[in-house]
């Protein structure tokens, strides 16, 4: 951290920062230039406030030098992170596709579709027993029941399950069926709910936020891995912007801006993504092209009976076509499928 005094600052003011920040357990080293003083800070920088060296007489402002998320970044661990799932392992050269339907309707569909997504190349059904609704009057999910049907959909095919959990006091259940936790876009800040997750073993897709910052979502992830599970895959999902013409604005060039920033597999849900059956394909492929280690994408048989996220929803034959055409561009970029 690099504290820049204000050009008129006085000797005492500089004296006073420099002493605050020994206080703080850093290490001043104060550089007096021609026109300006600046304090370097040696040490750990990131449990000392900016805001409070920032609010101190003299102190013009502070730069960090540190990311302010340290497990997460590639500062402190430079090899990319393998998250196993099952045999399979998200962040290795083979790119992970997780299908399924957005919510668990029914059994038989859900066992029929987790039968149909496996043949056509999927490591992972998808599907949420528990629903994040805008509206507390539209379907909230088949909770409990909806995990027993993933269980067993597990149990028919040898698919992992990933599903969401929306509460921390939830944790356990979802844990016990599910082999990720999904964490959702509007849980991304749910600081408890982060850290149930990272309290439990298994591995957690965290969602971006919907008008999360890069830097927000890696610091939700530290959330997680601080408490001690280091499983964690970031799925960008899209951003809420001004634009209309799709359902939120997928951010593909985060991928390849966090693989500079961290060691955590990245997957891209193109369906919420982008809210439109045509452009999931396209997507997709472009998700992959730019390093992508997997993808989410919500996949139903009858995408107009769908009780969520029809319109958005590709069927089972069009996924199997999908992954064929997802196989050729990761050959194209060195990675299999
Ligand atoms: C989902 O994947 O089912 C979901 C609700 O997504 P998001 O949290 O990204 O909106
Ligand atoms: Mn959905």
């Amino acid at each position: 951290m690099i504290i820049v005094m204000k050009p008129e600052a006085t000797k005492d003011q500089v004296a006073h920062v420099a002493s605050r920040v020994t206080e703080l357990g850093l290490e001043p080293h104060t550089i007096v230039g021609t026109e300006r003083t600046v304090v370097a800070l040696v040490g750990d920088e990131r449990p000392v406030s900016q805001d409070l060296l920032e609010s101190m007489p003299g102190v013009e402002k502070v730069v960090p030098i540190l990311a302010p998320y340290k497990m997460a970044s590639v500062e402190m661990h430079r090899q990319p992170t393998q998250v196993k799932v099952d045999g399979f392992a998200f962040g290795g050269r083979k790119v992970g596709l997780i299908a399924g339907p957005c919510t668990v309707e029914d059994r038989s569909m859900l066992i029929e579709l987790a039968h149909e997504v496996k043949a056509a190349g999927a490591v992972a059904l998808r599907g949420g027993a528990f629903k994040p609704r805008t509206s507390p009057y539209a379907f909230q999910g088949l909770a409990e029941t909806g995990l027993r049907y993933l269980a067993e959909a597990r149990e028919a095919t040898g698919l992992a399950v990933v599903t969401e959990v929306m509460a921390p006091e939830q944790v356990p259940m979802v844990a016990q069926y599910a082999d990720v936790l999904q964490i959702g876009a509007r849980n991304m800040q749910n600081y408890d709910l982060l850290r149930a997750a990272g309290n439990q073993p298994k591995p957690v897709m965290l969602k971006r936020g919907l008008a999360a910052t890069v830097e927000e979502w890696l610091l939700a992830a530290e959330y997680i891995l601080k408490q001690g599970n280091e499983n964690v895959i970031l799925c960008e999902r899209g951003v809420r912007t001004f634009e209309q013409h799709t359902r939120f604005t997928l951010s593909l060039s985060v991928v390849p801006q966090l693989k500079q920033l961290s060691h955590l597999p990245v997957i891209v849900d193109p369906s919420h993504g982008t809210g439109r059956r045509k452009l999931i394909e396209p997507m997709s492929l472009a998700a992959i092209a730019c390093g992508a280690d997997g993808l989410i994408i919500e996949v139903h048989d009858h995408p107009e009976e769908a009780v969520l996220d029809g319109q958005q929803s590709i069927t089972s034959a069009e996924f199997a076509r999908l992954v064929a055409k997802c196989r050729r561009v990761a050959e194209a970029v060195d990675r299999d499928l």
